[in-house]
């Protein structure tokens, strides 16, 4: 079975063909500046009314090359990144974006006929934040471009929360380790974020997604699995990647570290008062 049929809302169809769209009416959301990489104009020009009919603000480009441009005086809120492009795929423009500090927070969601799990994993691991599979319903698109969106903008302006060796500022969109800032992508850092506002708590992979990625995300639950890997993978270099527990058959945790840190969150004085004393 393809894993397209099993995330996505939609049947699958064996063209490239696009869905009708059941429900053309417009819907309340967010104004945002969303950049659109195709290289299929007609699809291009399909997804630029749906965005603009959503009250969004389009930037579109037909290559990673164009993309790259466009994004050195523009800030979008979002990208919508086709995978076949020509001079460079869309996989290798979304690594090279979350290289870019600049750019390494913007959510991205990968829009392509692609559909074998590896080809979603390997999307995923590039650093996407959500995968549409063609054909797609622009629907069901436009609820992702908002969920994704909401979960971007809850984040902003929140007080940092300190854990451990870990510091994590909503607002300047930052973490650091002892001092020294950690590159996360979008997606790691709200999951981290959510992980450490409630410490020592087991989440499933289910409500994971239900709080990180916002009720009625129609995302496998081994995406939470993806992004636990890359958020350790990004923490290792600091020892703090272990602060991310696997709890078998139930799903993670954050762990708070048994040797307190100063001014961390610890309660627990160090060292003063020997077991059994009062
Ligand atoms: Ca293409």
């Amino acid at each position: 079975m393809h894993l397209s049929c099993a995330i996505g809302t939609i049947p699958c169809l064996p063209s490239g063909a696009i869905l009708a769209d059941p429900m053309p009416t417009p819907t309340v959301t967010v104004p945002a500046q969303i950049l659109v990489v195709e290289d299929e104009s007609s699809i291009r020009d399909m997804l630029r009314f749906a965005l603009e009919r959503d009250g969004h603000v389009v930037l579109a480009a037909g290559s990673a090359a164009a993309a790259r441009a466009l994004l050195t005086d523009h800030a979008p809120d979002l990208a919508i990144v086709d995978w076949m492009l020509p001079g460079g795929s869309g996989l290798e423009l979304v690594r090279a974006l979350r290289r870019d500090e600049r750019l390494l927070s913007l959510p991205v969601i990968m829009l392509t006929a692609r559909t074998t799990e590896q080809d979603i994993t390997a999307g995923l691991d590039a650093g996407a934040d959500d995968y549409v599979t063609k054909p797609f319903s622009p629907r069901e698109l436009g609820s992702r471009i908002r969920a994704l969106l909401r979960r971007s903008r809850d984040f902003d302006g929140e007080d940092a929360v300190v854990r451990g060796p870990l510091t994590l500022d909503g607002a300047a969109h930052r973490l650091s380790a002892a001092g020294v800032e950690i590159a996360l992508g979008h997606t790691e850092f709200k999951l981290l974020g959510f992980l450490m506002k409630h410490p020592e708590r087991v989440y499933s992979r289910a409500q994971l997604l239900d709080h990180v990625w916002g009720p009625g995300t129609f995302i496998e639950e081994r995406t939470v699995d993806v992004h636990v890997l890359r958020l350790r993978k990004a923490l290792r270099p600091h020892g703090a990647d272990t602060l991310i527990e696997t709890v078998r058959g139930a799903g993670y945790r954050l762990g708070v570290p048994a040797e307190p840190v100063d001014d961390a969150v610890a309660s627990v004085p160090i060292g003063k008062n020997p077991a059994g004393g009062t």
